[in-house]
């Protein structure tokens, strides 16, 4: 957490004359659309106006969160994204540790920007800002949201769109209350969100319940090849261009796809390979778990990083010889 004097120094930051952008990372997820709603809306109820940018677009299974439609998508609104971040006095920076995770558009606005910069995150190695608040112990960034708002001594304002934002963000970075890094304050915190109105069976079917037939056959396509390498430790995923083509890929539609591998009795770690629809380059997500550390054999390899159980990275070669370079490299690790 900030210490008391960073607390007080950013309460005397926060007046209505500043302008306040908040920003979060290229490819927003639950965490990253969830902790920047939040965050707005709590400022609100202190009588402050935010504006929230996120570099391209988010899945449509995000869209039904109370503020959503009014999210600035830099890839869609170059023009206003790029004057709010210029204009910007304080810069929060949420679910993400370094500038460059927010594209090759938004990231050089924010490096060149004169604005307070606020970072909240909990991915390993950040970078530095004016304050950091960066706590890799913590599973989502949604529940760092709801700490700062405590350190403020302002539960009292957290009401229902928030709630429903921070509950969001909880739940899909734990992967549904699962993963390692979910703790009994985790719990007491969602406790306290579901009291102030956010529904656990609502936000659950807008979030999960949203397949298509063509995601499902998308899915039953990569299960009906998955390969299975270094006795059994490590799974292997892959889907190509053109087979995202012709099932109609939307953005979101693979979402979670890499968990299936480690679900698999035995896996430490799961790699998901995916050809970028555009451009050529290998999209990669890895899961491990226990001690196996993704973020750092991505950081390694494939020009990536994020947590120690949950990386991602990026290859530039076909994706055939991307996966013969995975299965080498692999060979020379501990797990
Ligand atoms: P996902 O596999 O869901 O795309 O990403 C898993 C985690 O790794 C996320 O926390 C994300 O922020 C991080 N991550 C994904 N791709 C990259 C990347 O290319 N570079 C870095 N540094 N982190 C990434
Ligand atoms: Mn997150």
């Amino acid at each position: 957490m900030f210490t008391a004097s960073e607390i007080s120094q950013i309460e005397n930051l926060l007046t209505a004359d500043k302008k306040i952008v908040i920003i979060s990372h290229y490819n927003p997820d639950g965490d990253a659309v969830g902790s920047s709603l939040g965050l707005k809306h709590f400022l609100k109820n202190k009588g402050l106006d935010a504006t929230v940018i996120v570099p391209n677009d988010f899945p449509k299974f995000l869209k039904w969160m109370p503020g959503a439609k009014k999210i600035i998508i830099a890839d869609y609104k170059r023009k206003a994204a790029g004057e709010a971040i210029y204009h910007a006095d304080v810069i929060f920076i949420l679910d993400f540790n370094a500038a460059h995770r927010s594209g090759n558009m938004v990231g050089p606005w924010l490096e060149k920007s004169r604005a307070v910069k606020i970072l909240i995150d909990h991915h390993q190695q950040p970078e530095d800002f004016d304050f950091v608040y960066s706590d890799v112990t913590v599973p989502a960034t949604c529940q760092m949201i709801y700490h700062f708002i405590q350190a403020l001594g302002q539960e009292n304002l957290v009401d229902q769109d928030i709630a429903e934002c921070l509950y969001t963000g909880i739940m899909t970075d734990t992967g549904g209350f699962r993963f390692r890094s979910t703790s009994a304050t985790t719990h007491r915190i969602v406790a306290n969100l579901i009291e102030k109105g956010a529904d656990p069976a609502m936000i659950t079917s807008n979030t999960w319940d949203t397949n298509t037939v063509s995601r499902l056959h998308l899915l039953a396509l990569i299960l009906g090849r998955i390969e299975v390498v270094k006795d059994g430790k490590v799974a292997i995923l892959f889907l190509k261009r053109d087979e995202l083509k012709q099932y109609g890929f939307q953005k979101g539609d693979t979402e979670g796809f890499v968990n299936y591998g480690l679900s698999i009795m035995g896996t430490q770690v799961s790699a998901f390979f995916m050809e970028d629809l555009y451009e050529d380059f290998i999209k990669i997500s890895f899961r491990s778990k226990d001690d196996v550390d993704v973020n750092q054999f991505s950081r390694q390899y494939f020009n990536g990083g994020g947590h120690i159980n949950a990386a991602g990275g990026k290859y530039f070669m076909p994706i055939a010889e991307t996966i013969e370079d995975f299965k080498e490299f692999i060979e020379v690790e501990q797990f």
